[in-house]
């Protein structure tokens, strides 16, 4: 997924200090300032250009492809499955740890598992957390939320710096509208509970919500709701890839108009809670204005693909068919020249003049 370029007016805490408002809480383990994503892909550009393997601050992992609802957004087009068809999730734990050990060599803070399918139906998700933290790194998990019953809801809380768990709306229809299945705002709801009960709160908690049609009048109310629980709203603009590309009007809103809505719901943060945050045109999501993932993340994803960022489409190698598998990949630094160094021309990094070779 190739973002527009963000042109940052304001960072959350030069907002901050111009209103005298604190700074909006972001997700443990899953927000990285402007100046560090920018000096991530200053240091890239400039060391892949040499052939030098880049660095990165966070990986993002696919847990198995199917998942227990049929968002319309989906963007990963994830494959439905009922529950009970998942016994069979092919067990990738030794691609995930040698992803793992190679991106920390390479500087990772953080490992999400984030994009394609429910990471609850995939049975090597309990081994995958503890070998995250076991290498003293931080580990972020999306949940679509429908599975999180009160002893789950513990093993998280216990191994998890954050999960951020789906609510689209706090009326029933917009949510399901939104996530394809009738009856899922339920358990949805009932996740997020178990959560709270279980003793998670921001910034180690968070509502993921994409902003759409279906729940674009829901949205102040969620907000809200979201504050006064003490739970980080990470709202999102719906991405129009996989299945979010075929959406139409009933689902999408102008990009004009989110940026408006972003407008309005940073006004009620700042009058009624006393926070705030960074604003840009077409930014990603409320509060990240300033987190790229292109700048400093990678991705492998469920065929084994790795690419820069988290889904940007540009594959630098396989690690089934690399014959030194993750480490050869990230270790080919021309390769991620011919990516970084355009980026950081783009993001107006002017001292990058470096031709890149093949
Ligand atoms: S919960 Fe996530 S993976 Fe499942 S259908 Fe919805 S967007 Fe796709």
């Amino acid at each position: 997924m190739e973002h527009k370029a963000i042109r940052i007016v304001e960072t959350n805490a030069q907002r901050a200090a111009a209103t005298g408002l604190r700074q909006a809480p972001t997700l443990a383990g899953y927000f990285f300032t402007r100046e560090v994503c920018v000096e991530n892909l200053r240091q890239n550009a400039k060391k892949t250009a040499n052939g030098t393997p880049p660095q990165f601050k966070m990986l993002f992992l696919e847990t198995k492809d199917a998942c227990n609802l049929r968002c319309p957004p989906c963007y990963p087009d994830a494959t439905f499955v009922e529950k009970k068809d998942c016994a069979c999730a092919m067990n990738r734990i030794a691609e995930w740890k040698g992803a793992i050990l190679a991106g920390k060599e390479a500087g990772i803070e953080t490992v999400a598992v984030a994009g394609r399918g429910e990471p609850l139906l995939d049975a090597n998700l309990w081994e995958l957390a503890q070998f995250v933290r076991g290498e003293g790194l931080q580990f972020v998990l999306f949940t679509n939320g429908t599975l999180v019953n009160k002893e789950i809801a513990k093993w998280l809380a216990g191994v998890c710096t954050t999960v951020i768990t789906k609510l689209y709306a706090l009326e029933p229809q917009a949510h399901d509208t939104l996530v394809g299945v009738r009856g899922a705002w339920k358990n949805a709801r009932e996740g997020l509970m178990n959560l709270l009960d279980a003793g998670m709160r921001g910034p180690n908690l968070g509502i993921d919500v994409i902003i759409a049609k279906p729940n674009e009048t829901e949205l102040p109310t969620l907000l809200r709701f979201a504050r006064m629980l003490g739970i980080v709203p990470y709202f999102e603009r719906l991405a129009p890839i996989g299945r979010g590309a075929k959406l139409n009007g009933n689902f999408v809103i102008q990009e004009g108009r989110v940026d408006e809505i972003f407008a309005t719901l940073r006004g009620i943060d700042e009058q009624e809670f006393g926070l705030t945050w960074g604003f840009a045109q077409g930014m990603p999501a409320l509060a990240y204005a300033e987190t790229d993932k292109r700048m400093a993340a990678f991705h492998l994803d469920v065929f084994g693909n790795v690419q820069p960022g988290l889904e940007s489409g540009r594959i630098m190698g396989n690690v089934r068919l690399a014959p030194g598998g993750i480490v050869e990949i990230l270790e080919n630094g021309r390769k991620w020249g011919q990516y970084y160094v355009p980026l950081a021309r783009e993001a107006g990094i002017d001292e990058i003049k470096i031709a890149v070779g093949g």
